[in-house]
Parts: C-alpha cells; sequence; structure tokens
C-alpha cells in the first residue's frame, strides 16, 4: 500500500473536542432537537448517536419519537412548535421518513437558520450563491478531510461521483467554492473509469460496493470514498465496504479515507459544528 490513510475516527474526536470547548464559553448551552418518526433500526441507532455526541459536546439535545403512521399534520405541527422555541437551535428530521409523509414539505417546513442538515432550499440556494449556507454534514465532512490531509484544493481537478442533494451536489458545491474544477458524474455519465482518472480528488458518492477500482486512480490522487454499503460475508455476517475498492485504490492514490472510519465519523462532528453555528448566528454570539 502507498497511500495515506486519513484517519476519519481521529480527526472527527478533534473536531467534536474543539466544538465542546467552544460550548463551554458560550452564555448557555446550545440546542439540538432530532425529530424520529418510526421503528427503522438504522434510523434509531443514528439518532442514539447523535444524542451523545450533542451531550459529550456539552449541548441539550432534545429527541422527539413518532410513531410510525404519525400524519404529516402532527410532524408539521411539531416541527412548528420547534421552530418557534427558543431554547432549540438545531433541528434534524432523522430521514428516510414513513412512504406517507412527504419528507420535502418537511424539510420546507424548518426554519433556515435552525436547519443543521442543511436540507431546505433556502441553505441548498445560499450554498450555491456563495452566502452563509448551513451547509450539509457529509458534504461539510469530506471537505474537512480534505484539508486535514493537505490536499491542494485551487485549481484541483476534482471529480465527484454522485449527484444526490445530501452528498454529491453540495460536495461539487463546496469543492467549487474551494476553486477546483469540478466535474459531478452520475448513473449516466459515460466512460466514468476515463473522467476519474483525470482527477486529483475523487468523491465517491454512489451507494455501491467498491464500484470505484484502482485502475481508475490516478497516481497520487485523494480519495475521499463516502458510501457505505453492507455486504454479506463467506460465514453469514455483514461487513462494511465504501464505494471504492480500498486495497486497489489504496495501492496507486496518495492519500484515502477508510470505510468505516473516514467520511462516516465526520458526519455527526460537522453536525456538531453545525449546531453550534446555527445557536451563534440566530442569538447574535461572537465567534
Ligand atoms: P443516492 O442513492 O441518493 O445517490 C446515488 C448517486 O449515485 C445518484 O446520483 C446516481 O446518479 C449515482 N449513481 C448510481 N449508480 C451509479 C453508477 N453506476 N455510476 C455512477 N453513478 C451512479 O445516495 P446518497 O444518499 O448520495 O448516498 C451515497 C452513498 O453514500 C451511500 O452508500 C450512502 O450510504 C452513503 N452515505 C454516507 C454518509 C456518511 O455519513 N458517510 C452520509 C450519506 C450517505
Amino acid at each position: 500500500m502507498s497511500a495515506r490513510i486519513i484517519d476519519g475516527k481521529s480527526i472527527a474526536a478533534s473536531m467534536r473536542a474543539r466544538v465542546g470547548a467552544e460550548v463551554a464559553r458560550l452564555p448557555a448551552p446550545p440546542g439540538l432537537a432530532v425529530v424520529l418518526v418510526g421503528e427503522d433500526p438504522a434510523s434509531a441507532v443514528y439518532v442514539r448517536n447523535k444524542g451523545t455526541a450533542t451531550r459529550e459536546a456539552g449541548m441539550r439535545s432534545i429527541e422527539h419519537r413518532l410513531p410510525a403512521d404519525a400524519s404529516q399534520a402532527a410532524l408539521l405541527a411539531l416541527v412548528a412548535r420547534l421552530n418557534a422555541d427558543d431554547e432549540v437551535d438545531g433541528i434534524l428530521v432523522q430521514l428516510p421518513l414513513p412512504r406517507h409523509v412527504d419528507a420535502q414539505a418537511v424539510i420546507a417546513a424548518i426554519d433556515p437558520a435552525k436547519d443543521v442538515d442543511g436540507f431546505h432550499v433556502v441553505n441548498a440556494g445560499l450554498l450555491a450563491t456563495g452566502g452563509d449556507a448551513l451547509v450539509p454534514c457529509t458534504p461539510r465532512g469530506c471537505m474537512a478531510l480534505l484539508r486535514e490531509a493537505g490536499t491542494r484544493l485551487a485549481g484541483a481537478e476534482a471529480v465527484v461521483i454522485g449527484r444526490s442533494n445530501i452528498v454529491g451536489k453540495p460536495v461539487a458545491q463546496l469543492l467549487l467554492a474551494a476553486d477546483c474544477t469540478v466535474t459531478l458524474a452520475h448513473s449516466r455519465s459515460r466512460d466514468l473509469p476515463a473522467i476519474c482518472r483525470r482527477a486529483d480528488i475523487v468523491v465517491a458518492a454512489v451507494g455501491r460496493p467498491e464500484m470505484v477500482r484502482g485502475g481508475w486512480i490516478r497516481p497520487g490522487a485523494t480519495v475521499i470514498d463516502v458510501g457505505i454499503n453492507r455486504i454479506g460475508t463467506a460465514d453469514g455476517r455483514h461487513r462494511l465496504v465504501g464505494d471504492v475498492a480500498f486495497d486497489e485504490a489504496a495501492e496507486v492514490a496518495g492519500a484515502i479515507t477508510p470505510v468505516p472510519g473516514g467520511v462516516g465519523p465526520m458526519t455527526i462532528a460537522c453536525l456538531l459544528e453545525n449546531t453550534l453555528v446555527a445557536a451563534r448566528r440566530r442569538r447574535g454570539w461572537k465567534e
């Protein structure tokens, strides 16, 4: 292996400690409200982890659990209450929502100033136009990893694979804002290996296990693997792999994130950072 491993776990731990230290200096602890609808086991784990991390950073975690058959009206009423609650600085509605709920309508109902997931169209628009957006957590985490890895951004060729609103598009916007030349590739892109091979920075956010092969990576490139895929093993268990064939890519890349332990831990750390940012802006607390 020649690539340097970008240790998301330790970078996220430092970020969380830094947020905790800044929170300790605030006049009051910021509050993060997390709303979970239904019993999806993966979502329940995420919500529990977010609650623990929030408390560890010295913030207040306010958790609301609604049954899987909760109506859209009930969810919108809860969001309206949280919008109006002065003690709540951040609101996160855990996705996915049950099918009978219109997730876009729920996101649109969140006060953009409290939208710590950065999914509201106002924040997406601010990000696209260079304003003071609340930036989606996973993309923010990708940029923090690139910066920690010392990757040169200005003028770099960056290829993002995947165009979701949650990861691909905001990562592309952030790379553009950092003066990269950005290509946003997706399921209909022609000759993806050739597109990837010209990249100094590859961000894979596809959801296809080990799709990006070693031969797609330009020697010395930085590879950020956002994918989290559970695959079955021969002994009937599961393991997590990314969208990048790690062993192959690590032979060629200059630096690479592992899965797990790369982008994953950064998402919660960036959520805490967003909550701190939202609290400061809303309450007029200086940095
Ligand atoms: P998504 O399904 O919304 O989007 C996937 C994108 O990949 C689409 O834009 C599609 O065009 C593209 N795509 C699909 N097949 C392709 C192909 N064969 N070639 C090129 N592009 C293709 O997924 P998402 O929400 O953006 O998540 C992507 C991955 O990132 C998933 O594995 C998800 O679990 C993971 N994820 C991780 C974190 C984290 O905290 N680390 C957060 C969010 C998502």
